[in-house]
């Protein structure tokens, strides 16, 4: 086939990758969880309570690769590996010399790569036996993930949904339930956390940091019961790698390499997925691509954060950690890319940020959606408001190449589809979504933990 008419790159079956990339292996000086109250770094022990041996594990490895059991292969082959896609379209819509590609994650029933990590915990939890997990969602994509997943396995599944999406995407809801979980609208009255929180703030819409405070209270007080995080843990990061290794493959069968790797940021998950393998080939001299994390401007983390030990839940149960953060009191405007509203950063995304490894960009809504929309115009996908973050960044970066006249090799990352998301195509057709940037955030406000000798 002519290289100019290609339009997608497939693997087979056998060619799956079968273990998942750890990138604490290959950097120093990461900075460890530490016990909120003690300062000292938390032990596995601490973290028993709420995760499986083989999460804590994880979480802390040094080992290289680790291998994806049978089991979660298995379940990984009825939608992976996902296709590498040529966006000939959308290079044509912009008349860019740029060749651009993308790995499609949301061809998955959930409709977004938040499975590849829900697999895995759900089936770690099952051997450990544990019978209940527990979670938030925020826009419902990972509450999705995981009741698909707690069903495969047999696991009962509470999901702890922040209240502005459980009124607004009641389909979502009913995704879950239908899979058989157990859907509640935080904050709640079920837990103790909740219960104080509405008294104090009883019209609170919710975030995603009140809904994992409430999770995890449950998973701590009931020794069947687990807790599962979509996002921002080291352990999430390593099982969506699944995502740049296969893409690895796909452009060496190609023999092409690309120049610019982009995904969307929100805790940090599909990015890593996506750009970790590429980040080991830049750390060891192989390659010089720019790496471009896209967030959103309503919660811009990176862009606008500080690099500070912070907590990761409004209910301080969790351990802190340091990260890019705007504060765990932070309220972002309720952006329709719900995934992106975290005030925190995984650990090592924050740690290549620091120290310039990779970069980061920030848009509104407004900007993303309407590339999003020329995107689905060109490709035939919709994609999820968090992905249109990706594919803005894509679309700058093709744009320079077109002044330029340089045919660089774009990738990204596009997470997941967008076709629980209709109100927010609506929203851009009718002019009615409002630009929720958050403007210069003040540093100096940004409110952290108040613990002596902390941050100096
Ligand atoms: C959850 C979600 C995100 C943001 O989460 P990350 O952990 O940063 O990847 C991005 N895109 C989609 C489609 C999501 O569902």
């Amino acid at each position: 086939m002519k290289e100019e008419l290609m339009r997608k790159v497939q693997l087979s079956d056998k060619e799956m990758p079968k273990q998942w990339y750890n990138i604490q292996a290959d950097l120093k000086d990461l900075p460890a969880y530490l016990n909120p109250q003690t300062l000292k770094p938390v032990t596995a022990d601490e973290l028993a309570p709420i995760f499986p041996p083989e999460i804590i594990k994880q979480e802390m490895s040094q080992e290289r690769f680790i291998d994806i059991p049978e089991e979660v292969q298995d379940i990984y082959r009825t939608y992976r590996p996902t296709n590498l896609h040529r966006a000939l379209g959308l290079e044509r819509a912009l008349g860019t010399p740029a060749k651009i590609f993308y790995k499609y994650e949301g061809g998955n029933a959930t409709g977004s790569h938040k499975l590849n990590s829900a697999v895995p915990q759900a089936y770690y939890n099952k051997i450990a036996g544990i019978k209940r997990l527990t979670t938030e969602t925020g826009a419902g994509q990972w509450g999705s993930a995981l009741s698909m997943a707690c069903n495969h396995f047999g696991l009962e599944c509470n999901v702890y949904m922040v209240k502005v999406s459980y009124n607004q995407k009641p389909f979502r809801r009913t995704f879950m339930q239908t899979f058989g979980s157990n859907v509640i609208a935080s904050p709640s009255n079920l837990t103790e956390f909740g219960r104080n929180y509405l008294a104090k703030h009883p019209d609170s819409n919710g975030n995603l940091g009140i809904a994992i405070s409430e999770a995890v209270e449950e998973a701590v007080s009931r020794s069947d019961t687990n807790y599962a995080l979509g996002s921002v843990l080291n352990h999430v990061s390593m099982h969506q790698t699944i995502i740049g290794l296969e893409a690895q493959k796909q452009f060496e069968k190609i023999d092409m390499y690309p120049d610019v790797v982009i995904a969307c940021v929100g805790g940090g998950s599909n990015f890593s997925g996506f750009a970790f393998p590429f980040v080991k080939d830049k750390l060891q001299g192989k390659a010089k691509t720019r790496i471009i994390a896209a967030e959103s401007s309503a919660c811009p983390s990176l862009t606008q954060g500080v690099y500070a030990y912070d907590y990761g839940d409004v209910g301080h149960m969790c351990p802190i950690t340091k990260m890019y953060t705007l504060g765990s009191e932070f309220m972002p405007s309720g952006v329709h890319a719900g995934g992106l509203r975290y005030h925190g950063m995984n650990p090592i995304v924050s740690k290549l940020y620091h120290d310039k490894v990779i970069e980061a960009v920030a848009y509104s809504q407004n900007d993303t959606l309407t590339a999003g929309r020329l995107f689905a115009q060109a490709e035939g996908i919709i994609p999820a408001p968090e992905s249109t973050h990706a594919i803005k960044c894509a679309i700058d970066e093709a744009l320079k190449c077109k002044e330029s006249g340089e045919a660089k090799t774009i990738a990204f990352n596009l997470s997941g589809n967008g076709y629980f998301d209709m109100y927010a195509y609506d929203a851009l057709m009718k002019g009615e979504l409002g630009d929720s940037s958050a403007e210069n955030i003040d540093k100096n406000k940004i409110v952290l933990p108040k613990i002596e000798g902390l941050n100096k």
